[in-house]
Order: C-alpha cells, then structure tokens, then sequence
C-alpha cells in the first residue's frame, strides 16, 4: 500500500513534466503574415489570398505543400520552411519565394 502511494506521489509529477516538454515541443509558432519577413514576401497562409495583379505567374496549384523550401511530412497541416527558422508555414500557404517541387 506505501509502495503504490510513493509511487503515485513519484510518477504524477514526472508525468506533468512530460506533458508540459511534449507541449513545448509542439507549440512552434505559425509564421504571422504581418512579421517583416513574410510580408516582404508576400506571404499568406491561404494562396487564395495571393494579389494575382502583383504576382501574374501565380497559379492556384501553387501552394506551401509543394514548394522546394517547405519541409514537413506528407499531410501535415503545416511544416517548417527554409525561409523562416523555428516557425511553421500553412501547407496551403504561399508566398513569392515559391519553388515548385520537381
Ligand atoms: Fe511556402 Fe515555399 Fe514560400 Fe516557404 S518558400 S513560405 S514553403 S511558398
């Protein structure tokens, strides 16, 4: 019986702790279309949002998920970019730095 109470009282504590390193973890912070960066680039999360007058050779099946620079896995709702370390991109996402994958 002290066994299992010393244990409840040593593994809550360590678990809490996981949770909140998971959390961390997963917490990386989408690119904000706003920082100078992205508007330099004119980035937008959603490419239907792309100034077609501004940009002429956009086309709507470009998006984040198919650029060269993006960096996550098949399915993901957002990924890394080579362009904006430590912070994620939205698959549908574009911005002028577009590379289409070969
Ligand atoms: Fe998206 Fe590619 Fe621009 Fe990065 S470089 S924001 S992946 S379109």
């Amino acid at each position: 019986m002290n066994n299992t109470r010393r244990d409840f009282i040593r593994i809550v504590p360590a678990a809490g702790a996981g949770l909140l390193i998971g959390q961390a973890a997963f917490a990386q912070a989408m690119v904000d279309e706003k920082d100078p960066q992205a508007a330099s680039l004119a980035y937008v999360a959603d490419n239907s949002k792309v100034n077609k007058t501004k940009y002429p050779k956009f086309t709507a099946d470009q998006i984040c998920g198919n650029c060269q620079l993006y960096q996550a896995k098949a399915g993901a709702a957002a990924g890394p970019c080579a362009l904006f370390p430590g912070k994620l991109v939205a698959v549908k996402g574009w911005c002028s730095a577009y590379v289409k994958k070969p």
